[in-house]
């Protein structure tokens, strides 16, 4: 039986949980110390001891636990779940039955009614996410209600917590089933990604840009030169080579990331000798792209909302304009940038004004054409904006 304890909470913060929203932030209750351990039920009482919700105690950076339910009676248990669970799959059957598309989101946090969790759908393969200890104390119900839910051919996890907590076993992400191929083959809109379930933090493919990928390969990159930066395993890159890209570069300072990106063109029958891999910091590449006077078509940027580097750190909310006036300069005139950004803690009209900010100090001008935030299988509550996180806007460079 887990603990259940009564919050309460302070009364700025009462209306807001009341319509429904579902981060319980650590600033909104009066008396965290009455909870003791993570994953413990938590309710959330207003002044007058009236119940408002039901969650769990979870730390992530985003906050202190997930509200799960406005009725007290709801028993979060293996039926609870199964119920979260199997609505999440009939919202996304469209994805089931697609056959060019076999990877996509199934259960995307509190989107769908959890949030602190994930499980992404890998050609018959699963990934459950973990996002503190305290939803990773659900595990057993969890992992019970999903595999009642779905056909699978294996279940694999990631533990995106400290997993300092002696009782954690980080040994294996494979949970059970049968063993997935290195790398699974999946498809997305008919092209081929490698994925690797068992290989570190991160599986080989962003998921969430996949409309991105698409709108690049058949309306952008035919004859163009494309300059893909931050590429991790390339994927901008591949699906701009598919759609007809004379010549793709492709910039990222990891060293993996040339086997990898090697390795997702192969997979699609590209001509891996025809396309320029770099490993390096982006920031030294555009010095050098000035110097050697190079400049593109087509110029895609989707940095990490924060990474540090030998030499530079970079963090979204502070150097994106930075970013794009190097962008900028090495872009043809008629070229688009694609910029994209997964920071959470500024929105689309603050990144259309780092934009605005970039062009204006460089006097050029520019046209957007298309804007994206999440694909449908990453949903979000309308009770919670922040969860979509993603921003991609296209810009044409005018002059
Ligand atoms: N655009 C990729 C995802 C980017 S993930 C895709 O669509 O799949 C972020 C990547 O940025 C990582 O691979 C990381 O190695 C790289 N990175 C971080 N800082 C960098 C820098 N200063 N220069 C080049 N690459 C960097």
């Amino acid at each position: 039986m887990k603990q259940e304890i009564n919050l309460t909470v302070k009364p700025g913060y009462v209306k807001a949980y009341q319509e429904g929203y579902p981060l319980i932030s650590q600033e909104s209750v009066l008396d965290w110390s009455k909870v003791k351990g993570e994953g413990s039920i938590i309710h959330l009482l207003d002044d007058r001891k009236k119940f408002i919700a039901k969650g769990y105690y979870g730390k992530q950076n985003k906050g202190y636990g997930w509200v799960l339910s406005t009725k007290k009676a709801v028993k979060t248990d293996v039926a609870y779940f199964t119920g979260k669970i199997k609505s999440a799959i009939k919202y996304r059957e469209d994805f089931y039955s697609d056959e060019s598309t076999t990877a996509f989101r199934v259960f995307n946090g509190e989107g769908d009614g959890v949030g602190g969790l994930t499980i992404d759908y890998f050609d018959g393969f699963y990934l459950v996410t973990w996002y503190s200890v305290g939803i990773y104390k659900f595990k057993e119900d969890i992992l019970g209600a999903l595999k009642s839910s779905v056909e699978y051919k294996g279940i694999y996890q990631k533990k995106r917590f400290n997993t300092k907590g002696q009782y954690l076993d980080d040994t294996n992400d494979f949970i059970c089933g049968i063993k997935a191929s290195e790398p699974l083959i999946v498809k997305e809109n008919g092209e081929n990604f490698a994925i690797y379930l068992d290989d570190g933090a991160m599986v080989g493919v962003f998921l969430d840009q996949r409309e991105v990928r698409k709108t690049i390969r058949d309306s952008y990159a035919k004859g163009k030169t494309v300059l893909n930066t931050f590429s991790y395993t390339g994927a901008f890159s591949v699906f701009a080579a598919l759609g007809g890209a004379v010549k793709t570069t492709s910039v990222d300072l990891a060293n993996r990331s040339r086997s990898k990106t090697e390795e997702q063109f192969s997979i699609n029958d590209i001509d891996v000798e025809a396309q320029d891999i770099i490993v390096e910091d982006v920031f030294n590449y555009f010095k050098y792209a000035v110097r050697k006077k190079l400049s593109f078509d087509l110029v895609v940027l989707d940095p990490p909302s924060f990474a540090r580097s030998k030499k530079h750190t970079f963090s979204a909310g502070k150097d994106y304009v930075k970013l794009l006036k190097e962008a900028i300069q090495i872009t043809n005139k008629g070229g688009v940038i694609v910029a994209s950004t997964n920071a959470s803690n500024f929105d689309m009209k603050k990144f259309k004004d780092f934009i605005a900010k970039a062009f204006k100090e460089l006097n050029g001008s520019y046209k957007i054409e298309h804007t994206f935030s999440l694909p449908k299988d990453f949903r979000v509550m309308d009770s919670f904006k922040e969860g979509d996180y993603l921003k991609v806007v296209f810009i044409r460079k005018l002059a």
